[in-house]
């Protein structure tokens, strides 16, 4: 119980049986050994190391309140200011660890069930007894180091209509029975990143809001990935062998799968919300969990600002293009965005409240401005890198040339400025995996959608901001005589 090393999350990685498909293939075997999974795997494993580490277990874990064993930070349940900062700390370590290009880091949904379980009375005990249902599953989780993978959204068959106006009412996964032992689900989700957690979350939109006609398909429940009779499709890898070619895509793809659940069987202690679309709409706000998980993501996103700031001002240095006025220009927008990210995380612990939960939790006027910015600037980060970059991105032999009798000529015609031919191109290897390779351009559409889509995102948005204070300003001025 307790804390789990990197080593023991292979092992159980590898001893879980589950149905992931990969092109034609079902994977069998070890999947941490897949060429499609090891890299990210390791880095998955590099993380659970560092809880261990000597110098870092006071930041990355705390002691569980029912066996009094050490647990990941990203558990606990914040009281006081001290305690916020620390999970910031934590969050902050292991985003560090990837520069930000990990998004689905066990973090980001042990906040949600952290908050959930906190709130178990919201779930409710009526005819059964969903609230202990969420609070035990956050202890199982906690107590056994799980990492869990999430899945929000339906396929993406029509959008002008709700599920269940789909050709199908059965493309979208719902409800398809109820038995002594369970709910019984069938259907499909799209898309839940990182198929190789142990667990998957199947929980309502933070954004999309559900009618009446929805109510067979609002449902929040949790079950293992080795359950029968779910799918993990996953898409084609943009994982490689060679760290010095892909640097990032070798150790980061966290890869994304379509979950198809062929009638299974949900036991009714994993059950959180059924066939009620009133309580599908509120989960994420009326628990609070919707503030952790941006407040993570908002940890994550500065880092990563952070990481592509730096990332630019190398590539810029290392031909001398940082002389010119207008480099400086776009770089420094990255730095205003890195900047940007980090006051909304400042702001939003300053502000931190007890909730009506009992847990200290960041101020949701800064963390939601944070999480409706964040797609409108990080855009931008595949456009900067690109014009500093220019063809210098395209001048990336692969590895070999190393080794070859073309190293002479790469050695004099590769150099830059400030570096020699091999870390020149190392370092603009990593440029283009970041903005431009299959693996960039995966990061670049992760960010545009990671809390749902920005559109309806900033409807409700402009719903929500208290607006007065803006008006009252307006107000005053609009019939002052003098
Ligand atoms: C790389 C990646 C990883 C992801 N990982 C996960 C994950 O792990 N778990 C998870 O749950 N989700 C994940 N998602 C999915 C993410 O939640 C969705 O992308 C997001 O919610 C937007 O939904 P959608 O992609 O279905 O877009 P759609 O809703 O299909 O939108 C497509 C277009 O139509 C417009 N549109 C659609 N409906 C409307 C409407 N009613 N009104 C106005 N405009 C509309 C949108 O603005 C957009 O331009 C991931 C997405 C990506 C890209």
């Amino acid at each position: 119980m307790g804390a789990k090393s990197g080593k023991q999350f292979l092992q159980r990685l590898d001893s879980t049986p589950r149905e992931v498909w990969y092109g034609g293939q079902r994977i069998t075997g070890g999947i941490s050994s897949h060429p499609a999974f090891k890299g990210v795997a390791k880095s998955i494993a590099a993380l659970y190391d560092m809880q261990l580490r000597p110098e870092l277990r006071e930041v990355m874990t705390y002691e569980s309140p029912t066996t009094h064993e050490p647990v990941g930070t990203s558990f606990m349940q914040p009281g006081t200011m001290d305690d916020l900062a620390k999970r910031t700390a934590m969050m902050r370590a292991w985003a560090n660890y990837s520069g930000g290009m990990m998004g689905r880091t066990a973090d980001y949904l042990n906040s949600s069930i952290m908050a959930m379980a906190a709130a178990k009375d919201f779930f409710g005990r009526g005819e059964r007894d969903f609230a202990s249902n969420i609070s035990e599953y956050y202890e199982y989780v906690r107590e056994n180091d799980l990492i869990l993978t999430h899945t929000l959204i339906n396929p993406q068959v029509n959008r002008g209509v709700g599920p269940s106006k789909q050709v199908d009412p059965f493309i979208a996964a719902r409800v398809a029975d109820k038995t002594s032992e369970g709910v019984v689900m069938r259907g499909a989700r799209m898309l839940a990143t990182l198929p190789i957690a142990d667990e998957i979350m199947v929980f309502p939109s933070t954004v999309i809001r559900s009618g009446q006609d929805d109510t067979p398909y609002s449902i929040a429940f949790a079950i293992p990935v080795s359950a029968k009779g779910l799918k993990f499709i996953c898409r084609e890898s943009f994982s490689a062998e060679s760290t010095y070619d892909h640097p990032l895509a070798s150790r980061f793809d966290e890869q994304d799968a379509v979950v198809v659940f062929d009638d299974v069987l949900v036991p009714w202690e994993r059950v959180f919300i059924l066939e009620d679309p009133e309580k599908a709409n509120r989960v994420n706000d009326a628990t609070g969990a919707v503030v952790f998980m941006a407040h993570q993501a908002a940890v994550r996103e500065s880092t990563k600002a952070e990481f592509m700031a730096g990332l630019m001002t190398m590539v810029a240095e290392t031909i001398g293009a940082d002389a010119f006025p207008q480099v400086q220009e776009r770089i420094s927008n990255i730095f205003l965005t890195a900047e940007t990210m980090k006051a909304f995380v400042r702001s939003s612990e300053a502000g931190a409240k007890l909730n009506q939960w009992g847990l200290m939790t960041p101020d949701y006027v800064p963390i939601n401005s944070a999480r409706n910015l964040w797609p409108r600037l990080a855009p931008d980060f595949a456009a900067v890198m690109k014009q500093t970059g220019a063809s210098g991105l395209m001048a990336i032999p692969p590895e070999g040339v190393l080794g070859s009798e073309a190293r002479k000529d790469f050695d004099r015609y590769y150099q830059a400025k400030t570096a020699d031919a091999e870390e020149r191109v190392r370092l603009f290897k990593m440029a283009w995996d970041a903005a431009g390779s299959s693996f960039g351009g995966r990061q670049d559409l992760y960010e545009r959608f990671f809390f749902g889509d920005p559109v309806r995102m900033a409807s409700a948005y402009y719903a929500w901001y208290d607006k007065e204070p803006c008006r009252r300003l307006v107000k005053e001025l609009l019939h002052r005589e003098d």
